[in-house]
């Protein structure tokens, strides 16, 4: 991976990892951001992206998922929820309910979830 990733200047996400929009960050790297869902619907709500704008799960690169992923540990573990447990959440394409169309990991924490 290099340090250029398309871009989108119209997507949400694209804007707030260009701090053109305003969110809580709660982690980045050369590669991943990670910020508070701003409707959160559990006590620790964070959403993990690529920098790189990629709609959906299905168009994202195979190792732009594999760094996506090991990063995911490292903001589970700063969030302090490693070991007591979270839940992740993919929304893939327009039957899912996907929102926004740049590749995010919600990451759910803080209370005991049911299914
Ligand atoms: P999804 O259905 O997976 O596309 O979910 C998109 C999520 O992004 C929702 O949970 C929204 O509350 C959240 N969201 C949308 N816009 C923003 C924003 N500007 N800052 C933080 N979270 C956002
Ligand atoms: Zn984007």
């Amino acid at each position: 991976m290099t340090g250029t990733y398309p871009t989108d200047e119209y997507c949400i996400f694209c804007r707030i990892i260009a701090r053109n929009a305003p969110a809580k960050l709660r982690y980045e790297s050369e590669h991943v951001v990670a910020f508070d869902d701003h409707r959160p619907k559990a006590p620790t709500h964070v959403l993990i992206c690529p920098k790189g704008h990629y709609p959906t799960f299905m168009e994202t690169p195979d190792e732009v998922l594999a760094q996506l992923e090991a990063e995911i540990k490292i903001v589970a573990e700063r969030l302090g929820v490693g070991e007591r447990g979270f839940r992740m959440v993919v929304n893939n394409g327009r039957e899912s309910g996907q929102l926004v169309f740049h590749l995010h990991y919600h990451l759910l924490a803080g209370t005991v979830m049911g299914f």
